[in-house]
């Protein structure tokens, strides 16, 4: 197959993909109840032959496109969900939200997806297997892939003709604004971090600050375990292995003359395997009780999960970098040396189907990569031409994973 007419007709379908997203960008919604994104989405999907599942617990869609010969399944995930922000861009475009921003370029996502869809809706008579579409929300922090998980995403049920058609690999592209328009970037194994939240409470006995030997003062013992954790994590974790643990709130007292019952803890945790995350989380509670038991303190600690570590299957990975390139270039595409420590979910896509996810550059070529305003800023702005390697991209994952003729 000829990736190269792939692009072509990539490029054919950019104004309505930049309409689409120009749309989007204009009326952005946050977590996992996104009803105007959903009837745009819904509407820019009209008329092509797919099976559309609406889910019922968030604004998530499932498409199905199938095509005329048995084969598996292959996904395909594009977010939906902005950001709590306002934006700054001055873009003919901007939101017409206050306080809420694609920033996170997830507009893109979703209109580079619905631009995916057509092109592999023309090829349809000569798929071997199924295209699904997952269209997400909820990504920023509300684990919208986890609930259409839940929800039944991966159950697909067998082909019209009967034959089996398992889901047998995920991808999905995100957007950046630093690197530059088009390059495409992964790696192999872990892509992106854990992020989790620890709290902390130590209870002492509140009491006269002048007379200390009668009360329990908290603020040493909480200083302890702050000074303790990092020596845990550089003492503990192998430095090849790396994780994080940033303490960015300590609150306790009330005044000078007062020594308080309690003093809190909050921080997160970062870490680029399951491993790693795991042995964090136990260190913390040994340092944090036993620093606290050593003073006599009873100390609390609690951790919120966030996004699991976003892992690339390798031959995945390497599949779609090899892919990429022959879209892209040689040039354009890039094995990134290192993690990203943000977090991702589509983390649990990945737990459950080997795949890989992306980056698509996204900065314009007036811009440098290393200064444009980065995603998540007020000011981002993604290069829309960069769509174009975006759809032929996820289109042509999707054609070579079924037709399993990895170059
Ligand atoms: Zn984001
Ligand atoms: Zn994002």
């Amino acid at each position: 197959m000829e990736l190269t007419t792939l692009r072509e007709e990539a490029r054919d379908l950019l104004d309505e993909t930049v309409a689409l997203r120009r749309t989007l960008h204009r009326w952005p919604e946050l977590g996992n109840d996104l009803p105007i994104t959903k009837e745009n989405v819904l509407g820019a999907l009209e008329g092509l032959p797919l099976q559309i599942t609406e889910h019922s617990t968030t604004s998530g869609i499932a498409a199905v496109l199938e095509g005329g010969k048995p084969g598996p399944t292959v996904l395909l995930r594009g977010d939906m969900d902005a950001l709590p922000l306002h934006e700054d861009t001055d873009l003919e475009f901007e939101s017409a939200t206050e306080g809420q921003m694609h920033a996170c370029g997830h507009d893109t996502h979703t209109a580079m997806l619905v631009g995916a869809a057509k092109l592999l809706s023309a090829r349809k008579a000569d798929i071997p297997g199924r295209v699904l579409f997952m269209f997400q929300p909820g990504e920023e922090g509300f684990a919208g892939a986890k609930f259409m998980l839940e929800e039944g995403l991966l159950d697909v049920g067998n082909r019209s003709d009967g034959s089996e058609s398992p889901v047998t690999g995920a991808y999905a592209l995100h957007i950046t604004a630093n690197l530059p328009a088009g390059w495409i970037a992964s790696r192999a194994n872990t892509i992106m971090a854990s992020a989790d939240t620890m709290h902390i409470t130590v209870t002492g006995r509140g009491g006269h600050a002048s007379q200390p030997h009668l009360a329990l003062d908290p603020i040493p013992i909480a200083c302890e375990i702050v000074q303790a954790l990092q020596l845990m994590v550089t003492r503990t974790i192998d430095v090849f292995d790396p994780g994080v643990v940033t303490v960015g709130q300590i609150t306790a007292g009330t005044t000078n003359n007062i020594i308080p019952e309690t003093a809190s803890i909050v921080g997160t945790i970062r870490a680029v395997s399951e491993r790693t995350r795991s042995k964090i989380h136990d260190g913390i509670r040994r340092v944090a009780e036993g620093v606290g038991a050593a003073h006599d303190a009873s100390v609390h600690v609690e951790f919120r999960d966030g996004y699991p570590v976003t892992v690339n299957n390798p031959g995945s990975a390497e599949f779609a970098l090899d892919v990429a390139k022959e879209i892209v270039g040689e040039q354009g595409t890039v094995r990134l040396p290192n993690p990203i420590m943000g977090a991702e979910d589509f983390s649990y896509v990945l737990n459950r189907i080997p795949g890989a996810m992306l980056f698509l550059g996204g900065t314009s070529p007036d811009r440098n990569p290393a200064t444009a305003a980065p995603n998540h800023s007020n000011r981002v702005v993604f290069d829309e031409n960069a769509m174009v390697n975006g759809i032929a991209v996820y289109g042509a994952m999707a054609l070579r994973h079924l037709t399993g003729s990895p170059s």
